[in-house]
């Protein structure tokens, strides 16, 4: 074990080898930093493209808005691109900019704590070991600890159980008869894969999704050339895709209460979807989602519905009573045998994520205990009062747009810009005021009440993106323009910046 006396210290440590973290040591990188260890608990880089691999996985959003801005891949072969090539391209940019170096893998982070003597971070290993780091940037994922159902009985099932982040390849799944439980995102990607090789699929839905028709197919060669020839065009198309995105988010979702008929026309095209697509009124009525669209993150499937309707494929919704060994009790007594369990419940955000980790900051500031106690809240969704050279990539308000990609380079470029004013003022620590915190989320508050999460009707959804306060924190409720033009003018005195003795002394 080394102590964290005489720990060599890190120009930063990045917990996280997904791309918000790989993104983080690019920045860093352009910055000058490049004594840097990027900490992973997986064996493999990639973050959710790592860890999901469950059939029919593939990104929900267009593959021509899915990358970084400064890396672009012409190779995408369909329009909305299969997970695997999405960890082809992880893998890609992490050779490319050389940092796998970096990383360490199967490297579980248990804490990280401020150090005030050294004006640095102590994080905290399994097994004890302790990396410091004159900065810390967590990049820990919004969707990265798996949800268990809290349904009596699952320990006790006889076959074979796969959360669908844990997805076991040698599982037969031909001739089984498969239950799987949720009809989220996942749900939607998984569920015509299994019908496909199940004798029998029992779908348990509880909270329908909203799923609108999907524009996919091929790239042809003859695009995948000119992108990789003439990046313009590339550029181009993901400039319309990002256009749509963002109109889908600001007159959709952001600005309900001013454009309600934008919100309604995104309900209407996937009622459409699912009326040409199912023909029984009940099935269809069981399908239909009673809450506002945008509550919760609608998909993109031509599959998902139609599934419902072949002959060996069934959808329950009522409620599951009960796991036992043999398959699924539902409350009204009625049992489905089952071979195969498969759980795709989504992911815990509000208990065990915002931290992932136990962070300890100045005057003892713990962080999941502070956001409890008080308000979710990130500055710029990426710095909090008393942690200093901390960077939260994954907080409250951080998520801008539908494509990640574009909430990490407005990190990139926040980060970027922090880091160069420390320079030009010769600081050593930097730390957001507790002003420039409160008046963001003040604005960020004020904000919200025009959406659809506030002015809608979203009781019903249960969405992940409401915490335990009923606040839906998770999403900026600003245009991803507006965000990303703030991340490089942010006011620099909403940071204070302090030369290393005076951050000492001033503790
Ligand atoms: P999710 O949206 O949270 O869905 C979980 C499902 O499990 C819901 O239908 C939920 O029902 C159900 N569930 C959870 N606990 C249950 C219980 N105890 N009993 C019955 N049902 C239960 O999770 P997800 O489908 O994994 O998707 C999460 C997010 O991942 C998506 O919104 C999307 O952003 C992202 N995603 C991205 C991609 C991609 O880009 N390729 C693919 C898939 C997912 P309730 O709604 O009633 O709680």
């Amino acid at each position: 074990m080394t102590s964290p006396r005489t720990a060599h210290c890190h120009d930063a440590v990045i917990v996280g080898a997904g791309f918000g973290g790989m993104g983080a040591a690019i920045e860093l990188r352009r910055q000058g930093y490049d004594d840097l260890v990027i900490l992973e608990r997986e064996d493999d880089l990639g973050g959710t493209w790592h860890v999901n691999r469950y059939p029919g996985l593939a990104v929900d959003i267009p593959s021509s808005t899915y990358s970084y801005t400064f890396e672009p891949n012409p190779h995408w072969s369909r329009l909305f691109a299969p997970g695997p090539e999405l960890k082809r391209y992880a893998v890609h940019v992490a050779d490319k900019y050389d940092l796998r170096r970096h990383m360490r893998f199967d490297t579980v982070v248990e804490g990280a704590e401020w150090n005030e003597e050294e004006s640095a971070w102590d994080v905290t290993i399994a097994g004890g070991e302790v990396v410091r780091g004159r900065f810390l940037l967590t990049a820990t994922g919004f969707l990265s600890q798996p949800k268990l159902p809290d349904i009596p009985g699952v320990e006790d099932f006889a076959g074979v159980v796969m959360h669908t982040t844990r997805w076991d390849d040698d599982v037969e799944l031909t001739g089984k008869r498969i239950g799987v439980i949720g009809t989220g995102a996942t749900a939607v990607q998984l569920i015509p894969e299994l019908a496909e090789v199940a004798d029998h699929l029992t779908v348990y839905q509880r909270t329908p999704i909203y799923v609108s028709p999907k524009l996919d197919g091929p790239v042809p060669g003859v695009v995948r050339g000119a992108f990789a020839k003439v990046p313009l065009t590339q550029k181009a198309t993901r400039l319309v895709g990002t256009s749509i995105l963002e109109v889908l988010m600001v007159a959709g979702v952001l600005h309900f209460r001013d454009l309600p008929w934008a919100n309604a026309l995104g309900k209407r095209v996937c009622e459409a979807h699912l009326k040409r697509q199912v023909k029984d009124s009940e099935l269809r009525a069981q399908l239909t989602p009673d809450y506002d669209f945008g509550c919760k993150r609608p998909t993109f499937s031509n599959t998902y519905y139609p599934t419902f309707t072949r002959p060996h494929v069934d959808l329950e919704t009522t409620s599951i009573d009960h796991v036992d060994p043999g398959g699924i009790v539902t409350a009204d007594g009625n049992r489905v045998d089952l071979d195969v369990l498969v759980l795709a419940t989504g992911f815990n955000l509000w208990d065990v994520n915002f931290p992932a980790i136990r962070i300890v900051g100045r005057e003892g500031r713990d962080l999941g205990r502070w956001w409890r106690d008080n308000r979710f809240c990130a500055y710029e969704g990426i710095s909090v009062p008393k942690f200093p050279n901390f960077f939260s990539l994954n907080s409250p308000y951080s998520y801008s747009g539908l494509s990640y990609f574009t909430t990490i380079e407005t990190q990139m470029a926040h980060l970027g810009r922090v880091l160069r004013t420390m320079r030009k003022r010769d600081a050593a620590v930097v730390e957001v005021t507790e002003d420039a915190n409160e008046e963001f989320l003040v604005r960020m508050t004020g904000l919200l009440g025009n959406s659809v999460f506030n002015a809608g009707s979203c009781a019903t959804a249960r969405s992940y993106y409401f915490n335990q306060h009923g606040e839906a924190v998770l999403l900026r409720p600003t245009s991803t323009l507006s965000a990303s033009r703030e991340a490089t003018r942010f006011p620099l005195d909403d940071y204070t910046y302090l030369p290393k003795e005076v951050a000492t002394l001033s503790v």
